[in-house]
């Protein structure tokens, strides 16, 4: 039994969960950069650059299979940004969205992204942030254990990311970012091989760290516990301990909990919520100071980067009033026009509808450039739908939905066209609200039937009973008291219904 314990406790990496873990590879570039910036941020070069809050771009690259279907959920993407711009906010750095979302279709680089290369570069904003969100991020050959969520591509430029990472409890896209910005690992150097007393020793037994950080170099340096060598060894940083991948085994309590000493027999104390670090489930994540300073010093010298934006407002209060579909009102056809209140600094809602209350079977999400949209389903035919909306913009994600609404479909598409009309006109459109709506009909058999005006949301305005002859028939619509929208004028017979759209104007 005692044997076994040892056992056990000799090599975590046999029997421990491995937590997620970042691809990122520093190359020899990057370093040079990490160092560059390391130097300008203590000459103070970087606190010229700035003044309040810079807007930095981002490009999110959504990435679907080629039918459209496992996007990651745009309102995720927005909670990852919330969660970005308070992870950034002490540094006066905040993220927006950059010209909206690209919507890429595409089997191959839905699973992994760079195993297309050549969409993912003709897609590259030059002058953002990239991300590109598809299914998984592991890198092809990666000898190293553990899952990759996500990392960041030195060479492009580019992060990539595995879409269950993006939403607003992650740190993973604040950690790539960091990189991004040129900061390496608070473990630099351990990344391919977390500390293990079989494998490294303890103390450990050599001064050079495992893994080729440098690309085509030597490996670092092994940080001492002390900090004497911290200018040269692991990530270069002062004021982020030494740590040997402790947080990759680490069981999930953000508390180091091993019993490792540095090669000259000092024990060790990492900083276990740094974001450059793989402890996970720390209640909230910081940069040190020095890692902020490399960040300014980085985000300065990328000129090309679109920071002028300022945004049209810096925070969104309240939620959106649904207006129609009346709650609970049955809509017809096969198409639902949904409205709501604006809501001040919103420039867009993202408009969800679902079967399920809770939104978590077929939910649908459509991002809104306004107040008003009608939707061309497809909808299940006598269902209970749930609907509600949430306001946004560029900028702001720490918004809340709308509270839900409810709608039935009748039978969606049980329409048959009417037999006896040969041509069904209605005119003017679009009309101004006050002016008559002419409906022209030419029929070759006479017959009994109503003509209908309905909104959108199903709502019967106008009706009347006709008897129409064989030949022309005129009818004329009054349109007072109709507020600006669009609306249904139907012909319904016992045998069928035809119908068109007119657009009411103010
Ligand atoms: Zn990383």
């Amino acid at each position: 039994m005692l044997t076994l314990a040892l056992l056990l406790i000799g090599s975590h990496q046999t029997w421990a969960q491995a937590n997620g873990k970042c691809g990122f590879v520093p190359t020899q570039e990057m370093i040079q950069r990490t160092l560059a910036n390391k130097a300008a941020a203590e000459n103070g070069l970087a606190l010229d650059f700035r003044d309040g809050e810079t807007y930095v771009p981002i490009k999110f690259h959504l990435i679907a299979k080629l039918d459209g279907s496992f996007r990651v959920d745009e309102s995720n993407v927005f909670e990852a940004l919330c969660y970005l711009n308070n992870a950034y906010i002490d540094q006066g750095i905040q993220f927006y969205i950059y010209q909206g979302f690209d919507y890429i279709n595409n089997d191959v680089a839905w699973d992994f992204p760079e195993d297309n290369l050549f969409l993912m570069n003709s897609r590259k904003e030059a002058r953002a942030v990239n991300i590109y969100i598809g299914n998984k991020a592991e890198t092809p050959d990666d000898p190293s254990p553990g899952t990759t969520l996500a990392y960041y591509n030195p060479g492009y430029d580019w992060i990539v990311c595995k879409r269950s990472e993006v939403n607003g409890g992650s740190s993973t896209l604040a950690h790539e970012l960091g990189h991004f910005f040129s900061l390496l690992h608070t473990f630099n150097g351990w990344e391919c091989s977390p500390w293990d007393d079989e494998i490294h020793g303890n103390p450990v037994s050599s001064t050079t760290a495992p893994c080729p950080s440098l690309e085509d170099g030597d490996p670092v340096d092994v940080e001492l516990a002390d900090g004497s060598n911290c200018e040269t060894a692991g990530d270069f940083l002062c004021d982020t301990p030494a740590d040997y991948n402790f947080g990759l085994f680490d069981n999930g309590d953000c508390i180091y909990n091993y019993n490792c000493m540095d090669p000259s027999g000092n024990s060790m104390d990492p900083m276990e919520n740094n974001f450059m670090s793989y402890f996970g489930n720390c209640a909230s994540y910081v940069f040190t100071e020095e890692q902020e300073g490399l960040v300014a010093a980085d985000l300065a010298s990328r000129s090309i980067l679109d920071t002028d934006f300022t945004p049209i407002a810096t925070e969104i209060e309240g939620v959106p009033t649904l207006n129609y579909p009346v709650d609970g009102e049955n809509v017809a056809y096969n198409t639902v026009a949904f409205n709501w209140t604006p809501v001040d600094g919103a420039d867009r809602y993202i408009l969800e509808y679902d079967i399920d209350q809770n939104f978590s079977l077929l939910a649908q999400e459509i991002i809104v450039w306004g107040t008003y949209k009608s939707v061309e389903g497809p909808f299940l035919e006598n269902k209970e739908y749930f609907w509600r909306v949430r306001p946004l913009n560029a900028y702001y994600g720490c918004t809340s939905y709308s509270e839900k609404g409810t709608f039935m479909t009748t039978d969606a598409v049980a329409v048959k066209e009417v037999q006896e009309v040969n041509a069904f006109q209605v005119m003017p459109n679009p009309v101004a609200a006050g002016n008559d709506l002419q409906v022209n009909l030419d029929v070759n058999t006479g017959f009994d039937g109503q003509v209908i005006l309905r909104s959108l949301d199903g709502r019967t305005i106008f009706a009347k009973e006709m008897a129409f002859a064989t030949g022309s028939n005129v009818e004329f619509i009054p349109t007072q008291n109709l507020s600006a929208g669009i609306y249904m004028v139907s012909i319904v017979t016992q045998t069928g219904v035809s119908t068109k759209r007119v657009v009411v104007g103010n």
